[in-house]
């Protein structure tokens, strides 16, 4: 039997990239805008040292233009964590800009992320898990080992439809798209990329692509904002539903360290419910999915070196 792997990543996406899901603006000095590389970032950096755990961080490359983020991020790299590109600029709409753009905000993504990872970042994943064929032809031209967006998860496909509506009801644009359907039959398990995207590939060399967790059966969501924002109970039934799969996936985001009181963002809170739980909560959270994860046998890796492990197999 296989080894059983798990890895974790956080998607780096700043507050303001939050305020253009929910169609808010934000005032550009303010310090709170940063919190996610000046506050979450540590914190993440702290507790997977204790827990002995490396983790895939998706930067987004623009941030790297900002002295004390490009520093931070550096500090990851330095404790051994991989560093991953989720573009240039963050567009939600990436897919739909036409393919000059799109191989751009690749392409920089690429050059901003190598700023501090020291080297090209083997890996990608989409905004708003949102992804084509054609972004994945963009992605082979551009060299990238592995994609870690798609995301079969009925429920999650559904919330996300309904909340662009309702923020549409509510008289604001949102920023963020929804995926085709078809995405929802991909396999929720490692597979070489085939054509469309969302079949498994018949061919070797081609680029592998690592789902984001799903549980077993109905395929609940296993990402940060169900994980963490339901508390142990959630977590630990959560947990158990997807275990057993070849490789435990689990994305996080860094707002899945801050929290409204102890960050300042109270604000935000009403429209990103998962704030209001404590950090000091999330944290203990965290911990014991490691713990319930390393007890059922499996071994937390980067995701890169979870596509190689699929790729030798
Ligand atoms: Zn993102």
């Amino acid at each position: 039997m296989a080894e059983r792997l798990a890895a974790l990543s956080v998607d780096l996406d700043e507050i303001p990239n939050y305020y253009a899901i929910h169609g808010l603006t934000a005032a550009a000095d303010d310090e709170r805008t940063r919190a996610v590389y000046a506050r979450a970032v540590p914190r993440f950096r702290e507790l997977f040292a204790e827990l002995g755990v490396p983790c895939t961080f998706f930067v987004i490359g623009q941030d790297m233009a900002d002295e004390r983020a490009l520093a931070e991020a550096r500090m990851l790299a330095a404790a051994g964590h991989e560093l991953g590109n989720h573009t240039q600029n963050h567009r939600y709409d990436l897919t739909r800009v036409g393919r000059a753009d799109m191989k751009r905000e690749v392409t920089e993504g690429i050059e901003s992320v190598a700023k501090a990872f020291g080297r090209a970042p083997a890996g990608f994943r989409a905004p708003g898990y949102t992804i084509t064929d054609e972004l994945f032809e963009v992605l082979a031209e551009c060299g990238v080992a592995y994609d870690s967006s798609v995301f079969p998860c009925p429920a999650y496909w559904s919330a996300k439809t309904a909340m662009i509506g309702l923020i549409r009801a509510r008289g604001r644009r949102s920023h963020s798209i929804v995926d085709t359907p078809a995405v929802l039959t991909a396999p929720a398990d490692p597979y070489r990329i085939g054509d469309p995207y969302w079949k498994r590939a018949t061919t070797e060399g081609t680029m592998v692509e690592l789902p984001i967790g799903v549980t077993r059966g109905a395929r609940l969501p296993y990402i940060g904002t169900s994980v963490m924002a339901g508390g142990p109970t959630v977590a630990k039934a959560l947990t158990a539903m997807i275990a057993g799969r070849p490789l435990v996936n689990l994305e996080l985001h860094g707002v899945d360290l801050l929290g409204a009181r102890e960050d300042g963002l109270e604000a935000l809170a009403k429209h990103q419910r998962d704030l209001s739980v404590s950090v000091e909560s999330k944290r203990s959270t965290l911990r014991s999915v490691v713990e319930q994860l390393r007890a059922q046998g499996y071994r937390f890796v980067t995701l890169f070196e979870a596509a190689r492990a699929h790729m030798a197999r």
